[in-house]
């Protein structure tokens, strides 16, 4: 058994967000960070690693820059690093995305009693649609927004969360599941993990590795190959200035009523 967990490098979005003057993000100039939610897919795969004993390789598509983020990983426990990266891969949307991580998958093999982690969604892109593309590429069944999760044997039982609760679901592996915050608390990297990452160095699975795969055909990959372009990326205008209501505070809260309403907020 093994578990596979795709991890994307994000633009702190919690900092300066810097924009170029097409409208398109400038990523050069942000600080880059580990999307949250892929940290609580890697803590979930290192906890089933210290349950089982089984290995656990993070897998991400990116630029060369993004082998940094995966040392950080194998500090963490991780156990190998595979960076997806290609100039042919550059430009690509989910659809595109997924054909190129689920031709990675599968060239690392899937077996089995393997388990494939994502996170619930990237903060940069934040569409939620790889995961399941990937899933759906593989042939695999899938659980989305999983907030429990317990292994047995070849069964795995999820605690799937909901707007208004839970839904229990069980399902066979191989499998793919979408993780959420409410999984786990990632844990930091160790001393020792920290003197070991780079032992190993990281393997860089490029478009040669990987254009024997039908999922890597010119039309269904990169730029081209996307079924979705960016047509136009902008900066919403900023809201208004504030309003103040005048009056007693059943008139006022009676006026905002009516504003509320207008808007078709309440
Ligand atoms: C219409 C459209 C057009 C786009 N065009 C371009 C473009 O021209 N150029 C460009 O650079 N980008 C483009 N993008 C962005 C690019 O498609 C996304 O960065 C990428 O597909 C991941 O989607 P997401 O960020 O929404 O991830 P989500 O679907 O929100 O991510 C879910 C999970 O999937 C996994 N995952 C996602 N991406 C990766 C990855 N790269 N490596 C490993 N795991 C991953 C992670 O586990 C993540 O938590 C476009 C996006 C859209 C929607």
């Amino acid at each position: 058994m093994k578990i596979i967990v795709c991890v994307k490098q994000v633009p702190d979005t919690s900092g300066k967000v810097a924009v170029n003057a097409d409208g398109t993000l400038d990523r050069a100039s942000m600080q880059t960070i580990i999307n949250p939610d892929d940290m609580n897919a890697v803590e979930a795969a290192l906890a089933l690693k210290d349950q089982l004993g089984c290995p656990v390789i993070a897998v991400s598509m990116g630029p060369p820059p993004a082998a940094g983020m995966l040392l950080e990983l194998k500090a963490m426990g991780v156990d190998k690093a595979v960076l997806v990266s290609a100039r042919e891969f550059g430009g690509s949307d989910t659809f595109a995305t997924s054909q190129i991580l689920a031709a990675a998958i599968k060239n690392l093999g899937v077996d089995k009693d393997d388990i494939i982690f994502c996170g619930r969604q990237a903060i940069d892109g934040d569409t939620a649609q790889v995961g399941p593309q990937i899933a759906e590429k593989l042939e695999i069944p899938q659980v989305s927004y999983v907030a429990d999760i317990q292994k047995d044997g070849d069964t795995i039982t999820v605690k799937r969360m909901l707007e208004d609760g839970y839904m229990t679901v069980q399902v066979q592996t191989p499998c793919l599941l979408t993780c959420i915050k409410e999984l786990n608390t990632p844990r930091y990297m160790t001393i020792r993990g920290i003197l070991d990452c780079d032992n190993e160095p990281v393997t860089v699975l490029d478009y040669n590795a990987l254009k024997d795969d039908p999922l890597i055909e010119v039309d269904t990959i990169g730029l081209k190959g996307s079924p979705t372009n960016i047509y136009k990326s902008f900066t919403p205008p900023r809201k208004g200035s504030g309003m103040m209501l005048e009056g007693s505070g059943k008139e006022t809260v009676e006026k905002l009523f009516g504003i509320l309403s207008a808007k078709h907020i309440i």
